[in-house]
C-alpha cells in the first residue's frame, strides 16, 4: 500500500499463475504446459531470426502471422487479431467488447483470470453455477447480459461442450458478444471457429501455449467478425504497437507450417490422457470427462489438499484449488509424457499406500 498508487491499484486482486519452481528434476504437472518441445522447425525459425534485423521494430500489424492464421482456418486476414499470449488478447477483449451496462456472465468454476480482468477494467459480472455434473448448462445463460465468456473445454474441469449447445446460445443471444476461449480445443472439443462467418456476435480465442508447445513464446489470437476484430485493434493500438516481437511472429508461423508435428504431439497427449484416466479410475478416482491436456480428479477417501501435499513431498506438482469448496477435493493434473505419467502414478500410489 502506498499513497503513490492510483486508487484502482488498491482494489485489484491479481491473478496467481501456477508456480514455476526453480527446483531440478521436478515432475511439473501444474500449468498445462505441453510435455513435448516445440517443432524443430520452430527452433530453426527462431535461430534464423537471431540476426541484425533485431535492431528494427517488428511489423506492428503482424501481417504474415495473421495471414498464416487466416489461411489455417480458411478466414480473411481482417477476421484475425493476434496478441502477446491469449491472456493479452483476452484482456483487450474484456475492455473492448465485454464492458456494458448489463453484467458479463461466466461460469462460477472457470479460468480464474476472468474476474481479474473485470476488476481491472471495472466490468460488472455475474457467475453462473456449473450443474451437478460440473457442466456448463446453456439454458442458465439465456438471460439479459452484457456478454458471455467461457472456455471450451472448460478449465479446470476439462469438460467439452458440444458445438450444438454453443450454436443455440449464439442464436438466443444476438445482442451481446459470446467469447469461446479455446485454449484446449485441440485436445478434444469441436471448434467454434467453424461458426464465425455465420454469427457476428461470436469471438473465438486460441493460444500457442498449449497444443503448440510455445508457452514461453507468448502468442495467442482471436478470430471473429471483422467489426469485433476492429474493436480489438483499436484497443491494442492504444496500448502497445508491438505486442508480437520478431521471434514470436517467426516461431508461430513455423508452428502453423508443421502440421505433422502438431498432429503427432496432440495425438500422443490424448492417448496418454486416456491411459492416465484408466490408471486413476483403477485406484477409485472419479475423473471428469476431459477434452483437454489435463484431467480433474478426486478420490472418495482423501482430501485434495492432502493428496497435493503428499505428491509435492515426492517432487510431483499438480494444481489444487482451495476455493470454491465444491472443487476443493479435486486435483488438476496436466498430462505429461509417458515417463512423467508413470512417475506420477508411482507417486500417487505411494501417497494412497497401495
Ligand atoms: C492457458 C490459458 C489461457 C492463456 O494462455 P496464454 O496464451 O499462455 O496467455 C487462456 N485461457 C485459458 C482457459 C487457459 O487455460
Amino acid at each position: 500500500m502506498s499513497k503513490f498508487w492510483s486508487p484502482i491499484v488498491h482494489t485489484l486482486t491479481p491473478y496467481v499463475p501456477g508456480e514455476q519452481p526453480k527446483i531440478q528434476n521436478l515432475i511439473k504437472l501444474n500449468t498445462n504446459e505441453n510435455p513435448y518441445g516445440p517443432s524443430p522447425k520452430v527452433i530453426a525459425a527462431l535461430q534464423a531470426e537471431a540476426a541484425d534485423s533485431l535492431r528494427l521494430y517488428p511489423d506492428p500489424d503482424s501481417s504474415r502471422l495473421k495471414a498464416a492464421i487466416a489461411g489455417y482456418h480458411g478466414l480473411q486476414v481482417d477476421q484475425v487479431f493476434v496478441g502477446n499470449g491469449s491472456d493479452e488478447v483476452l484482456a483487450h477483449v474484456f475492455q473492448a467488447l465485454l464492458k456494458h451496462d448489463k453484467p458479463l456472465l461466466f461460469p462460477d468454476i472457470t479460468y480464474s483470470f476472468y474476474p481479474v480482468y473485470c476488476g481491472l477494467y471495472g466490468i460488472q459480472y455475474e457467475t453462473v453455477p456449473l450443474n451437478a455434473q460440473f457442466e456448463i448448462a446453456i439454458d442458465d445463460y439465456l438471460r439479459p447480459n452484457g456478454g458471455i465468456i467461457f472456455p471450451n473445454p472448460n478449465a479446470p474441469t476439462g469438460i467439452p461442450l458440444p458445438l450444438a449447445d454453443i450454436e443455440r446460445l449464439l442464436r438466443a443471444n444476438a445482442d451481446s458478444v459470446v467469447v469461446i476461449d479455446e485454449a484446449y480445443v485441440d485436445f478434444g472439443a469441436a471448434s467454434a471457429v467453424a461458426l464465425v462467418n455465420q454469427y457476428p456476435n461470436l469471438l473465438v480465442t486460441h493460444t500457442y501455449s498449449k497444443s503448440r508447445s510455445l508457452a514461453g513464446l507468448r502468442v495467442g489470437y482471436a478470430v471473429g467478425n471483422r467489426t469485433l476484430i476492429e474493436a480489438l485493434i483499436r484497443v491494442k493500438d492504444s496500448f502497445n504497437s508491438y505486442p508480437i516481437d520478431r521471434f514470436a511472429e517467426a516461431g508461430a508461423i513455423a508452428a502453423i507450417q508443421d502440421e505433422a508435428y502438431f498432429q503427432q504431439t496432440r495425438r500422443q497427449v490424448i492417448a496418454s490422457r486416456e491411459q492416465l484416466v484408466n490408471d486413476l479410475q483403477a485406484l477409485r478416482f472419479e475423473v471428469l470427462p476431459s477434452g483437454a491436456n489435463f484431467i480433474f480428479a478426486r478420490h472418495p477417501s482423501y482430501a485434495g489438499e492432502q493428496l497435493a501435499a503428499g505428491l509435492r513431498e515426492q517432487a510431483v506438482i499438480v494444481r489444487h484449488f482451495r476455493k470454491p469448496a465444491r472443487i476443493a477435493d479435486f486435483l488438476r493434473i496436466t498430462i505429461g509424457n509417458e515417463g512423467q505419467n508413470q512417475l506420477f502414478m508411482q507417486a500417487i500410489r505411494s501417497v494412497l499406500g497401495v
